[in-house]
């Protein structure tokens, strides 16, 4: 049986580290904002070359807190419009929503999944004040464009970067690019804590400080609150966790990129069956290999079959959800929907076998030699 994602052995690898550092965090006696925090953040800050890095409770709080942090330093208000990706997973647009402003749904590169220059450029419009660029899959959204288009019109701009930790371009990382971004460190994300954990990373003094109070009850100081904030910390043992497991990253990605690379020579595409685009080798960390094809039901029967788990991300865009049913407006999204229903992902993990590569090949090749 070939797994979608084997957790258990993705941590097993590690296994002594991780158990070690968890006893170092049982021994302290310090369990919430301490020695393992702190250094996990200057350790990220680090990888990731930028000058902050705030822990926080997990992805979607780190998105929501950006842009609470924005609204209290006066940088956004009720109503205001951020462009964000139709195709993107739900938490991109709560943040959103969860702040009282309004998503403007685009319709993604249908080759890339991400926002495309020319879609944000059409969505502008004078209530505008932020981009949120997903890099969806673990491949960067063309930021040096987006970039230029948002100092252009003066907008914010901020990274879901829960998929792609360590995805680069032009020497730049994805967390690097925007004014601020949000990670996740769910445990099947590519860095990934054994519990719930998030982060931010900026350059911008003021809000990195903003942030540390919003986490962490509105305060700096012990009982004294400047805001109304929230409880969402990335407790030692999950620091603890990740400081584990970051060193290891760029040989997992590596390992991530090798797999890729193997079915996108390997698969043969064909009119029902269409492979990734890669824009650039560094900027796709291959958290997801997500393929198109118009056999998607016979195809996951198939590879089940045979022993083979795929998964589908994700089967319900955001705006067809009931969550938004009549909450948000869009006009039509044809390619959205389009990509929902054709999208498949192949398993795909730093511990997957070159016999079980090979043998998801096979059996793609095969399935569509028989039925096309
Ligand atoms: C996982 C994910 C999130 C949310 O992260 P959590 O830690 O689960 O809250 C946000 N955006 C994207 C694109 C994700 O994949």
């Amino acid at each position: 049986m070939i797994n979608f994602l084997d957790l258990k052995e993705i941590n097993a690898r590690h296994a002594d580290e991780l158990k070690a550092a968890c006893c170092r965090v049982i021994d302290s006696g310090w369990y919430i904002a301490g020695e393992e925090l702190s250094s996990f953040e200057k350790e990220f800050s680090a990888y990731c070359g930028v000058k902050h890095t705030i822990g926080v409770a997990n992805g979607l709080d780190a998105l929501i807190l950006v842009l609470r942090a924005w609204k209290e330093m006066g940088l956004l208000c009720d109503g205001d419009e951020v462009i964000v990706p139709a195709n993107t997973y739900i938490a991109s647009i709560l943040a959103i929503t969860e702040n009282r402003l309004r998503p403007v749904l685009v319709e993604p590169d249908p080759h890339t999944f991400n926002l495309s220059l020319e879609g944000a450029r059409s969505a502008i419009t004078s209530k505008t004040k932020a981009i949120l660029a997903v890099h969806l899959y673990g491949q960067l959204a063309p930021m040096p464009e987006l970039m230029a288009l948002a100092n252009e019109h003066a907008l914010l701009v901020l990274e879901d970067s829960a998929q792609a930790h360590g995805a680069q371009l032009n020497g730049k990382k994805a967390g690097n690019w925007g004014h601020a971004a949000g990670f996740s460190f769910y445990p099947g994300k590519n860095l990934g804590a054994l519990g719930d954990a998030g982060a931010i990373t900026t350059d911008d003094d003021d809000l990195a400080n903003v942030l540390k109070a919003l986490r962490n009850y509105g305060s700096h100081k012990k009982y004294e609150n400047i805001y109304q904030g929230v409880n969402s910390r990335l407790d030692e043992i999950q620091a603890a966790m990740l400081r584990v497991k970051l060193p290891y990253l760029d040989g997992e990605i590596a390992r991530r990129q090798q797999i890729a690379n193997c079915y996108l020579n390997g698969i043969i595409s064909n009119d029902s069956l269409t492979l990734p685009t890669v824009v650039e080798q560094t900027a796709h960390v291959w958290h997801l290999f997500v393929i198109r094809t118009t056999k998607r039901e016979e195809l996951s029967a198939y590879l089940h079959q045979h022993g083979v788990q795929t998964l589908i991300h994700y089967p319900i865009p955001p705006h067809a959800q009931q969550a938004y049913k009549n909450k948000i407006e869009h006009g039509n999204l044809p390619i959205t929907e389009l990509i929902h229903e054709n999208v498949m992902s192949l398993p795909l993990d730093p511990t997957m076998s070159d016999d079980s590569v090979d043998l998801v090949i096979r059996l793609i090749n095969d399935f569509f030699s028989d039925n096309t």
